[in-house]
């Protein structure tokens, strides 16, 4: 217990680590690899109450670019675990709501301490092994972005709860943020070590308790994240940690009565099973579930003709193959002049020759595995309808191979039909499909950009010319929660560039900023009146003149 206001800084980024040879995090960061590797299989318990709970029914948890390999075997919930895991977090509500929130605020700033340091290497390689990303996509996504989810979380809740209202003389006026009745449902998708730690850490730090099931394919780097928050001092039953598949869990945590609210990242489809399940009970709840969901996109990036080709070329690339396509924000459809488009052909003809796709172990490679066989097979199909129908021209890659993993080649077609299902549908793989378009048609393309997909996450303008740059940044201001002008669509930092998208791309609450931390708490008004009326209880206006 302590009296004082204290202030938090603002933080200042993670720098990212380069990895380059010779560096020490480069050989600390292989080191852990090869112990990762030498441990295998790891036993992944439950965390429920802050025990570790075996059920003896696992699944496996392998290496996408090597899937003969099982890294780990998961413990499997069934209902049971569930019910216990959601008992858990209902009994540690009343404590952890009253604890302080400072005191709530310095287990998250120590686990991004923890993070950083004794656990950089080890979260990166669980990231790498399990989920295929290269060193560099591991390195800005489980070390940095979540350190800066954890960081920028306390000091944005700080600047929450200096929010107040005007209070008048003789009275005293105070908004108390509580946490929401009833326990959080945190459903997280398996691109991201930082997204499956920030879902459910941030209601956490508001001060509710949380019901966490990530993704099958993301359960190594789950349990490590784990690890973390019980070094930095979570208490038992704030954060219970469930394995297993999302019905089985969502049967029994989306229909509880004390469902205070769903913190999901995922597909649409997913989401709006949920929402409908949500829906379908709302008068059994005891509260109004709050939902929040960050889904799907099939972002683009539109080049005018005064757009740097060079700029555009590595804008597709990076921001189409990196970590294999599987960002929400990878960009997916471009929209290019036709004039342009020879010129630019060449570029990325160019670079494409020049990405290896491999084993992520191997530091030389741009782009790995994608996530499992579902994922290689659903790309794969995707692929053959490009190469098949007469609409699109294969510009680059087009081929896959799960001998070893499920690896995919970085592929570019180009589509005749602006409206073609290359350029409509999430594919969530390395495909971008380019339509080009005549320069007079300037308005109109802006105009199709904005109405092919259902989508509304990430995108692009690449122009030198402002006007152009202002007109799109007009015509499609409702296109995308987060828009770029002359970047591409991926990479978002936290702090700088608030995420998430609306239409078909979620509820746009903005994942790392005070906006996303507003839907955790649900406010308590305290008026306090230091001398109450007393006597007549009558008004003056009621006397007779
Ligand atoms: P997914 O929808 O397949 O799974 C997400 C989570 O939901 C997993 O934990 C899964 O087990 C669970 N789930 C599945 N069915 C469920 C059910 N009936 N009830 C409860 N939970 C259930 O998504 P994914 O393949 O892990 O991730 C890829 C998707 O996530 C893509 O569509 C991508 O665009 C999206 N994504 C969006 C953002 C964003 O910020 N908008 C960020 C990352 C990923």
């Amino acid at each position: 217990m302590m009296d004082a206001l204290t202030s938090i800084a603002t933080p200042i980024n993670e720098p990212v680590l380069s990895y380059a040879p010779g560096s020490p995090e480069r050989d600390t960061l292989q080191a852990r690899l090869r112990s990762m590797v030498g441990d295998h299989p790891l036993d992944l318990p439950m965390v429920i109450n802050g025990a570790d709970v075996r059920t003896g029914e696992t699944y496996d948890v392998r290496s996408p670019h090597r899937h003969r390999r099982i890294l780990a075997r998961a413990h499997k919930t069934t209902h049971t675990e569930v019910t216990l895991a959601i008992n858990a977090a209902l009994r540690a509500k009343r404590d952890w709501a009253s604890t302080p929130w400072t005191a709530r605020a310095a287990i998250f700033m120590r686990a991004a301490e923890l993070l950083t340091t004794k656990y950089r290497a080890t979260i990166n390689a669980a990231t790498m092994l399990g989920q295929s990303k290269t060193a560099y996509q591991a390195e800005i996504d489980a070390a940095c972005e979540l350190a800066d989810f954890w960081r920028f979380n306390v000091h944005f809740a700080s600047k929450l709860y200096t929010e107040q209202p005007i209070s008048s003389p003789g009275v005293w006026n105070v908004l108390d943020h509580r946490p929401l009745d009833g326990f959080v449902f945190a459903i997280t998708p398996f691109n991201f070590t930082a997204i499956a730690a920030n879902l459910p850490t941030a209601p956490a730090l508001m001060g509710n308790t949380v019901l966490w099931k990530p993704a099958e394919t993301q359960s190594l780097s789950a349990h490590f994240l784990m690890e973390i928050l019980r070094e930095a001092g979570l208490p038992p039953g704030v954060i219970n940690l469930v394995y297993g598949d999302g019905p089985t869990v969502g049967a029994v945590a989306l229909t509880h009565a004390d469902l205070g609210g769903v913190h999901f990242t995922g597909s649409t489809a997913v989401f709006n099973q949920i929402w409908s399940t949500v829906g379908q009970r709302i008068g059994e709840y005891k509260s109004y579930p709050r939902i929040v969901g960050e889904t799907g996109g099939k972002d683009f990036i539109v080049a005018h003709t005064s757009a740097d080709l060079d700029a555009l070329a590595v804008a597709i690339v990076r921001g189409g193959f990196e970590f294999q396509g599987q960002k929400c924000s990878a960009t997916s459809r471009v929209y290019v002049p036709e004039s342009r488009w020879a010129s630019l052909r060449e570029r990325l003809a160019a670079h494409c020759a020049k990405i290896t796709v491999g084993d992520v172990e191997d530091f030389s490679h741009f782009m790995s595995a994608v996530i499992d066989e579902r994922a290689f097979r659903k790309h794969a199909a995707y692929i053959e309808h490009g190469k098949t129908d007469t609409n699109y021209e294969l510009i680059a890659g087009g081929t896959y191979t799960m001998d070893e993993g499920y690896f995919v080649a970085p592929t570019i077609f180009t589509s005749r039909d602006p409206k073609a299902k290359l350029m409509r549908e999430e594919i969530f793989g390395p495909v971008v499909t380019v339509h080009t378009y005549p320069e007079s048609q300037w308005s109109e393309t802006l105009a199709l950009v904005d109405q092919t997909s259902p989508y509304a996450l990430t995108g692009a303008i690449m122009a030198n010319d402002r006007v152009a740059i202002e007109q799109a940044s007009r015509a499609l201001r409702f296109s995308a929660g987060n828009f770029y002008v002359n970047d591409k669509p991926s990479g978002a930092v936290v702090g700088q560039q608030p995420f998430g998208g609306s239409r078909a791309s979620g509820t746009n609450d903005k994942a790392g900023s005070p906006l996303n931390l507003v839907r955790w708490v649900s406010p308590r008004t305290i008026k306090e009146t230091f001398s109450p009326p007393t006597g007549d209880f009558a008004y003056p206006f009621m006397r007779s003149p």
